[in-house]
């Protein structure tokens, strides 16, 4: 069994050897990063494992993304502490804790309600920023709320997000995987009205699906 100690050396390990050493530079993104229990999101079998440098099962079919590909998203969706943030697909609530220590507010939508709920368990039990979890298809947004300034996308989609960028607020930038013949990352930016799209790097995600469970 580990200790509260073990954890904490390999979430720096993580931070330092996963995220610094690779090009995320940003210290509020590290600082948030390191202080997340990521532990606390898996498995409990999994224990110190959860810093290890890949993605992990959630059950559902789903999975926690790899350390480091959360923090590139971050990373380019460039977040700062006055900003509003829509997250599509919060599965176990991981990447929301870490957003929220970022941002005003996060708003995150999930599909599978017993992830959602699991999410928001373990969430009312750390620390975090504001959050607000919702069990819908997030794939049209969360409208009541909106304009978002930050969006970030965690299931690949098979085409431009056309309905989440009309909910973005002007200046405002959204991340997203698509799968257009191959999967790569996109960032979207909104200006006066229109928006410019940034390929930046293939990826691999769990796809984004309708309806709700
Ligand atoms: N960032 C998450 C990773 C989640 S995996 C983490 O840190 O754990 C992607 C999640 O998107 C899954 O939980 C999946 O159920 C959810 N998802 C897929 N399609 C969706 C949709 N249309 N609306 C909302 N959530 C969706």
């Amino acid at each position: 069994m580990e200790t509260e100690l073990d954890f904490t050396i390999a979430r720096r390990r993580m931070v330092v050897e996963q995220l610094a050493s690779r090009g995320i530079t940003d210290e509020r993104i590290l600082d948030a990063f390191g202080r997340v229990p990521r532990h606390l999101f898996v498995d409990p079998a999994i224990g110190n494992r959860a810093y290890d440098d890949c993605s992990f099962p959630i059950g559902y079919a789903q999975t926690i993304s790899q350390p480091y590909i959360q923090a590139l998203m971050i990373q380019h969706l460039g977040v700062g502490p006055r900003d509003k943030v829509l997250e599509i697909g919060t599965g176990s609530g991981y990447q929301t804790a870490v957003l929220s220590l970022l941002c005003r507010e996060v708003f995150s939508v999930e599909r599978i309600g017993a992830l959602s709920k699991k999410a928001a368990e373990i969430l009312g039990r750390i620390d975090t920023g504001r959050i607000r979890l919702r069990i819908n298809d997030g794939s049209s947004g969360w409208q009541f709320y909106s304009p978002y300034d930050r969006i970030i996308v965690s299931a690949v989609m098979n085409a431009r997000p056309d309905h989440l960028i009309e909910q973005l607020a002007d200046k405002g930038t959204l991340i997203a995987p698509v799968d257009s013949g191959s999967e790569c990352l996109v960032l979207y930016k909104k200006l006066d009205g229109k928006f410019n799209e940034q390929r930046l790097a293939p990826c691999s995600f769990v796809p984004l699906l309708k309806g709700v469970e």
